[in-house]
C-alpha cells in the first residue's frame, strides 16, 4: 500500500510540474500564472476533503424509521424487466416503493437501513420516483458499470452502494423535478459555482449537474453531522447552499391538484354568453362549503392521489344542488380528497345548469358536460397515470341524477372526430350514487330537480327518457347505491334502480339506512349512514378497483 501512495504523490508532483511548465511557456507574466495554477491545484476536492471524515458514519445516528406497509409483490423491474420484489413503505409523511432484483439476494433490511441513513428531507425523493409505473428506490445486480443512476422517475443502485451514493442520486432526482417549475435552475447553479469559487470534488468539475449531485452528497453528510457542520458548509459555499436548500425544502412537488376548462374555448352553446357565475360561500370553521350558480364555463378540478398510492382508478364527481347550483366542496372537492386517500383520482365536474339567470340551456346541457368530462379523462389517462378502463362517475342528490343519466345514456365516441377527446367512449365503467335523484316519475320523482331540468310541463316521453330506472339494460355499468328511509328524496329512487339492474342482470349493490336524511356528504354523524364511505370502499375492492386502506394524515 505504501508503494501505491508514493507513486500517486510522484504522479501528482509530475502533473503539477508539467502544468506549471505549460503556463510558463504560454505567458510572459510567468510568476502570476504559476501562482494561479498552484492555487487551482490547492482548490481541488476542497469540500470533499474538508468533510471527508463525516462520510463513513453518515446517518448512523438518525432516528426516523422506515415502515413497510405492504409487500412483497413480484414485479418485472422497469429497467431491463428483470424479476424483482416490491414493497410499499412510509417514512414520516412520505410514502414510496422499494424494489430489489431477485438476483441480488439483498436483504430488505439493508435497503431500509440505507434509506434511514438519509436526512429526512432527502426521503421526499423516494416519493418522487414512486409513480404508478415506477419502482421507487430500486436495487439492480448490474447497471452497465455504474454504481447508481438517478433521474426524475428513478433511483437505481447496486447492492453495495452506501447511503451517500443514494444522496448523490437524490440530487439528480430533485434537481430534475425542480427544473419543471424553474427552467433557469441550471443557469443559476452555474453562476453559483463561479461565485462560490470552490470545487466540490474533482469528479464533478466537468459537469454542472454532477457538481449539484456531489454538493447534495456533501450537504447530506453535513446535515447528518449537525448544525455546526452545516453552518461551516454554508460559509464555504453560500450560493450553492441556498439553491440546494431551496430545491430540497421549498421547491413545489409535482402538481397533484388543479382546475382546467372542460371545453377548449367557449363551451358549445355558451358562445358569446356573458359570464355571470355566482359563488355562494357558506364555509364555516375552516370547512369550505361553496355553491356555484349561473355556470357558463364548466370546469374539471383534478385531484390526483399521491404517486405511491395511485391505483389508476378515477371517479368523476357530479355535485348536487337540485340542478340550480353545484355544491362544489361538500359534494365535490371534499369527496375527491377522500378518494385520494384510498388511491383513487377524484375529478370534480362543475357542470352547466339547465336554467341560469336570463338563459335557458335546456335538459341536454348537463349531460353534454358530463359526457365530455368522461371522454376528457380517458383521453388524458396516460398523462395523469390513470387507467382508461377504470373511469367511474359519482353523484350526490341531483348530481346522482346526472351521474345515472351518464350511466344510461352514452355512446362509444366518434372515430371520425378531429378532436382526440371526442373519439373516446363516454360510457362510465361504474357508478356510485349517494342519496340520488334517479326517477322523474310522479310517484317517486323529486319535483324541484325535475322542474329545473325539464321545465314546468314536460312531455311524458321526456320524463320517461330521464327516469333512469326505465333506461337500464344489461350493459348498464355496475352501480353502488346509498339512501335513507327518512330522506325527502325518496329511497325508492335507489330501490327502483336496483330492481331494474337486478332484472337486467346488471351488477348492483344497494344500502338503505333507516335514518340520516339528505345532504350528509362525508360528514361523520351518529347515524350509521355516515359509514357509507367504508361500504363504498369494500364494493370498489370487490369490483377489482384496487383501492387501498386510507392513508394516514
Ligand atoms: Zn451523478
Amino acid at each position: 500500500m505504501k508503494k501505491t501512495t508514493i507513486t500517486t504523490i510522484a504522479a501528482l508532483a509530475l502533473t503539477t510540474t508539467l502544468a506549471l511548465q505549460v503556463y510558463a511557456k504560454e505567458s510572459d507574466k510567468k510568476d502570476a500564472k504559476a501562482v494561479s495554477a498552484e492555487k487551482k491545484e490547492e482548490k481541488k476536492e476542497r469540500l470533499f476533503q474538508r468533510f471527508r471524515d463525516l462520510f463513513d458514519k453518515s446517518g448512523q445516528n438518525n432516528t426516523h424509521q422506515v415502515e413497510i406497509i405492504s409487500g412483497p409483490t413480484a414485479v418485472k423491474m422497469r429497467n431491463g424487466r428483470v424479476p424483482g420484489k416490491q414493497w410499499q413503505a412510509t417514512c414520516g409523511k412520505y410514502r414510496f416503493k422499494l424494489t430489489i432484483e431477485d438476483k441480488t439476494k439483498m436483504p430488505l433490511e439493508t435497503l431500509i437501513k440505507r434509506i434511514e441513513e438519509l436526512p429526512m428531507p432527502y426521503v421526499r425523493a423516494c416519493e418522487v420516483v414512486s409513480d404508478i409505473r415506477e419502482d421507487g428506490v430500486a436495487i439492480y445486480s448490474d447497471l452497465n458499470g455504474a454504481m447508481a443512476h438517478g433521474g426524475k422517475g428513478y433511483i437505481n443502485t447496486l447492492p453495495n452502494a452506501p447511503s451517500v451514493v443514494i444522496a448523490h442520486e437524490v440530487g439528480h432526482t430533485l434537481e430534475q423535478a425542480a427544473r419543471e417549475s424553474d427552467s433557469k435552475l441550471i443557469e443559476k447553479w452555474t453562476s453559483a459555482i463561479e461565485a462560490d469559487n470552490q470545487s466540490v470534488s474533482g469528479y464533478a468539475d466537468s459537469s454542472n449537474t454532477e457538481d449539484l449531485a456531489e454538493f447534495a452528497k456533501v450537504y447530506c453528510v453535513c446535515y447528518n453531522a449537525g448544525p455546526e457542520k452545516l453552518a461551516e458548509l454554508r460559509k464555504l459555499s453560500p450560493r450553492r447552499f441556498s439553491i440546494w436548500e431551496h430545491i430540497l425544502m421549498k421547491a413545489p412537488p409535482p402538481q397533484r391538484s388543479w382546475t382546467q376548462p372542460l371545453w377548449p374555448g367557449a363551451a358549445p352553446r355558451s358562445e358569446g354568453v356573458t359570464d355571470n357565475e355566482k359563488i355562494t360561500d357558506r364555509s364555516k370553521g375552516g370547512h369550505p362549503d361553496r355553491a356555484a350558480e349561473n355556470v357558463h364555463k364548466p370546469t374539471l378540478t383534478i385531484h390526483l392521489p399521491s404517486k405511491a398510492s395511485a391505483s389508476g382508478a378515477a371517479v368523476i364527481i357530479c355535485p348536487g344542488g337540485g340542478y340550480s347550483r353545484c355544491v362544489i366542496d361538500k359534494e365535490g372537492n371534499d369527496v375527491a380528497s377522500w378518494l385520494n386517500r384510498i388511491g383513487v383520482a377524484g375529478i370534480v365536474l362543475k357542470y352547466r345548469l339547465p336554467r341560469p339567470d336570463g338563459h335557458v340551456y335546456g335538459h341536454e346541457i348537463p349531460l353534454m358536460d358530463l359526457q365530455r368530462a368522461i371522454r376528457a379523462v380517458r383521453a388524458n389517462a396516460k398523462n395523469w397515470d390513470l387507467k382508461p378502463e377504470l373511469v367511474g362517475v359519482m353523484g350526490f342528490s341531483a348530481g346522482g341524477h346526472l351521474a345515472s343519466t351518464g350511466g344510461t345514456h352514452y355512446d362509444s365516441g366518434n372515430p371520425e372526430a378531429e378532436d382526440p377527446v371526442e373519439k373516446e367512449s363516454c360510457r362510465p365503467d361504474y357508478m356510485i350514487l349517494i342519496y340520488p335523484v334517479i326517477s322523474f316519475s310522479d310517484a317517486v320523482g323529486h319535483g324541484g330537480s325535475r322542474k329545473n331540468l325539464l321545465g314546468d310541463k314536460p312531455k311524458t316521453k321526456l320524463v320517461r327518457l330521464y327516469s333512469n330506472e326505465l333506461q337500464v339494460t344489461g350493459q348498464t355499468p355496475p352501480t353502488f347505491l346509498v339512501s335513507t328511509s327518512d330522506d325527502p328524496v325518496k329511497a325508492e329512487n335507489s330501490i327502483n334502480f336496483y330492481l331494474a339492474m337486478k332484472a337486467a342482470k346488471a351488477p348492483a349493490e344497494l344500502h338503505i339506512y333507516e335514518q340520516g336524511g339528505h345532504g350528509y356528504g362525508l360528514r361523520k354523524t351518529h347515524d350509521a349512514v355516515s359509514t357509507w364511505p367504508d361500504r363504498c370502499m369494500d364494493w370498489m375492492k370487490s369490483r377489482n378497483i384496487r383501492v387501498r386502506p386510507p392513508e394516514r394524515r
